[in-house]
């Protein structure tokens, strides 16, 4: 779509100018159609990311949407951001991650003293490793975090619910096997 003549222009924006950049100054410069969605695009380039909440140190980390999945390491703790492991999390750790990350949270709702939690433990392992970096999975103690237990309404155990922004998308009651557990976490977002 004319993007030789794009860079053509674009190089002579001046010494420094980077490949993404030059569109982006284009649109103001020239203002012509090419440079429009050259500009789109460039935007697209620099500024697509999302908010990772390490599950280790709970450090809100930026990253392009291109490198979820390239093993980044968080900023802050250098841990890796996507172990393929779900993390148990308490009540500080839990709220950041839900207010903070982009990447929908598919949590279990657990508890020791339950069976088919037990059962079901190995399966949610084996979904994380299916899941991530497109879901960040999470196990909440409801036996030690009985405040969050309250404020989803947990009635019975094992309860999944997915969560994306903040916000409750669904919930499901029951054990289930690891391709259950993935299977239905990608309907509820279809
Ligand atoms: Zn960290």
């Amino acid at each position: 779509m004319g993007c030789s003549r794009v860079m053509a222009i674009a190089r002579r924006c001046g010494p420094g100018a980077t490949i993404a950049r030059p569109a982006l100054h284009l649109i103001y410069s020239h203002g012509a159609h090419i440079c429009v969605l050259a500009a789109v695009q460039a935007e697209k380039i620099v500024s697509e990311s999302r908010h990772v909440v390490c599950a280790h140190c709970g450090g809100v980390n930026r990253v392009p949407v291109e490198r979820l999945g390239a093993g980044g390491k968080c900023g802050r703790c250098k841990a890796v951001l996507f172990d393929g492991h779900p993390a148990e999390v308490g009540s500080n750790e839990f709220q950041i991650q839900l207010t903070r990350s982009d990447v929908p949270l598919l949590v279990d709702f657990w508890a020791p003293w339950c069976g088919p939690c037990r059962m079901m433990a190995p399966a949610f392992e084996k979904a994380a490793r299916q899941l991530e970096p497109g879901y960040r999975l999470l196990k909440v103690n409801t036996e030690e975090q009985q405040a969050i237990a309250a404020q989803f309404n947990i009635r019975s155990i094992p309860t999944m619910i997915l969560f994306a922004r903040g916000r409750e998308v669904s919930r499901m009651s029951g054990a289930l096997d690891a391709a259950g557990i993935v299977a239905w976490a990608r309907q509820q977002r279809a």
